[in-house]
């Protein structure tokens, strides 16, 4: 497991030019053994380095021998992630483009101390002296260890940008005690902790669709190329703003999970879920959109969080899950037309009202093989507790004790 600290360093002149002759070299070296890479059909780090070592060592002779091995290590990277977007038909360019470089260093290149950074350049080794922000400290001072690689990036105004990499090995998954299963929707994401059903209202796809009428008004008649509309578009910050959610209550579940010693039981979906989640949006691209950032997005987010702790991740089929009753194994109607309810069923045996997202949570717990009794008739199989402000909650359990409370003064 790794994380990247970015430190963003001012520095003079001097320093400056000295890492910009690396930069230029670094980038001849990196095109060269991309295109040998191309004209060779290989992606392997190894045999790039060997098949243009030489010719570089001779063409950047005061250029620390390492940056070599660096670039073609960058070089495999990019050849290997162009194969793969090509696979899948989103490439569109024939080769992959060198536009900005960032500098690979391996341990010989950089030195690192609490006081300077020293890298190597053509003629001698530099020196930087970043501060450091609290998200560095936060992993300084854990378990996280400081990789040998690191890498550096040239910004305007005499700016490097130094990124620290963090490494640590990812704790060992404990054998489960109970499930938390998770549901994930459009406009929300519901859990089910102690047979008590919980919804967390996410919105993504009223925030994306917000967004989009947004970026709409922003740019209707006018070209994205202006400079007045780049700057409107950038300050919409969508990305920023799902990105939040999703890592919030990623931290929120698995928190939650690990304290309880649970495992989290996910739907494993399918790829080809958009058509039917969100058939109302007419827009193809709107609803890709709408589908990665409100179920691959955040079922990726709460999968990486659980690695981060060690909780187990359970990812069951999810056909069906929805529209079955797990008391009786009948089927759970929901009024076509919708109603005022439009996602409250009625089961076709027992007649008991069911919730969409709570009859989904008890089918996720059951498939990742949880036996624990299913509660008949309750109110909240069909009216389960509904929460928009968990955003700055502490912890799931706080969030439900809270709602217990306004409960019982009502
Ligand atoms: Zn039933």
């Amino acid at each position: 497991m790794e994380r990247t600290v970015k430190l963003r360093v001012k520095v003079d002149y001097s320093t400056y030019s000295a890492l910009k002759e690396v930069e230029k070299e670094y980038r001849e070296v990196l095109e060269d053994a991309i295109n040998y890479g191309l004209s060779n059909k290989t992606t392997s780090f190894t045999r790039i380095k060997a098949g243009v070592y030489k010719t570089e060592r001779e063409k950047h002779k005061d250029l620390p021998s390492h940056y070599i091995y660096t670039a073609c290590e960058d070089a495999s990277e990019r050849l290997d992630s162009f194969e793969k977007l090509k696979k899948r038909g989103r490439s569109y360019t024939e080769k992959p483009s060198v536009r900005r470089v960032t500098i690979h260093l391996d341990d010989h290149l950089w030195k690192f101390n609490l006081d300077t950074i020293s890298i190597s350049t053509k003629r001698s080794r530099i020196l930087i002296s970043p501060t450091f922000p609290k998200i560095f400290w936060r992993y300084y001072n854990t378990e996280w260890r400081i990789a040998s690689e690191a890498r550096f990036r040239l910004m305007k105004g005499n700016v490097v940008e130094f990124y620290v990499i963090f490494k640590r090995d990812e704790p060992k998954p404990y054998e489960p005690k109970a499930f938390i299963p998770v549901d994930l929707n459009e406009n929300s994401v519901s859990v089910l902790i102690n047979s008590k059903p919980l919804l967390l209202e996410t919105n993504t796809k009223k925030i994306t669709l917000g967004y989009e009428y947004r970026r709409k008004a922003i740019t209707t008649g006018k070209s994205t190329k202006d400079r007045e509309v780049r700057r409107k578009l950038k300050r919409l910050r969508e990305r920023n703003k799902k990105v939040d959610i999703r890592r919030k209550l990623a931290k929120l579940i698995v928190k939650e999970a690990f304290e309880s010693r649970s495992a989290i039981v996910l739907e494993d979906l399918p790829r080809r879920t958009p058509e039917h989640m969100i058939k109302d949006v007419k827009d193809k691209q709107l609803r890709l959109r709408i589908y990665r950032s409100a179920f691959s997005s955040m079922k990726n987010a709460i999968i990486e969080k659980a690695r981060e702790f060690g909780v187990p991740v359970v990812l069951v089929n999810p056909s069906y899950t929805s529209t079955v009753c797990p008391i009786h194994g009948a089927n759970i109607v929901y009024q076509l037309d919708g109603g005022d309810a439009p996602r409250v069923g009625v089961c076709e045996k027992g007649k008991e009202k069911w919730h969409r997202d709570v009859v989904a949570l008890y089918n996720l717990a059951r498939r990742a093989g949880d036996v624990s009794p299913v509660p008949l008739g309750s109110k909240e199989s069909h009216d389960p507790p509904t929460l928009s402000g968990w955003l700055r909650a502490k912890s799931l359990h706080s969030i439900m004790n809270e709602h217990k409370m306004i409960e019982m003064k009502v």
